[in-house]
């Protein structure tokens, strides 16, 4: 178990990072958790729209491959997968992603400080930032929306809570 992470750097073209995960921990999207097929469907897009880079900061294997099949479903999105907070920073920086998803719980820093540090680049303090908790208790709640955080989705994933928010970020940035 367990996943490998890499980077190739190219002169003058920067790095690309990337993640490989086993095969076997790919989630079964075939159905059984009450999956609507509403939300499965992909809204009309329209020709020419730009990808939309997601960065999801995880260190969950399960819980990014998951996150990559749901993106999946909507062919303008682009994964930049981090399984440490680091990595996600450095991510951020260089690609200014849309869209993140940032687990609170990561090694050796809370996804509290990750949020703080998005938040002090001006270049990065714009981008909406979701929260991925393993605990969605009131408390919870209450101390991710005073950290700033825009909106939440709690583990394990509810994949139709996780398209809907999805496709409202991805209409957000088109009106
Ligand atoms: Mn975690």
């Amino acid at each position: 178990m367990g996943g490998t992470i890499g980077v190739d750097s190219t002169l003058g073209e920067g790095s690309r990072f990337w993640i490989a995960l086993p095969q076997a921990l790919g989630p079964d999207l075939s159905g059984g958790r009450g999956l609507r097929g509403a939300a499965l469907a992909e809204p009309a897009g329209r020709a020419g729209e730009a990808p939309f880079h997601v960065l999801c900061i995880e260190d969950n294997p399960a819980n990014l491959k998951l996150v990559e099949k749901v993106l999946e479903l909507r062919r303008r999105t682009r994964l930049l997968a981090a399984p440490t907070p680091e990595l996600g920073l450095a991510l951020a920086q260089a690609h200014r992603p849309d869209l993140i998803l940032l687990d609170i719980n990561l090694p050796g820093m809370s996804g509290y400080e990750v949020r703080k540090r998005l938040r002090a680049d001006p270049r990065l303090a714009a981008v909406p930032v979701v929260a991925i908790t393993a605990s969605a208790m009131p408390a919870d709640v209450r101390r991710v929306r005073a950290a700033g955080f825009d909106g939440y989705l709690a583990k394990p994933l509810d994949i139709a809570r996780f398209l809907d928010l999805l496709d409202w970020h991805l209409s957000a940035g088109t009106v």
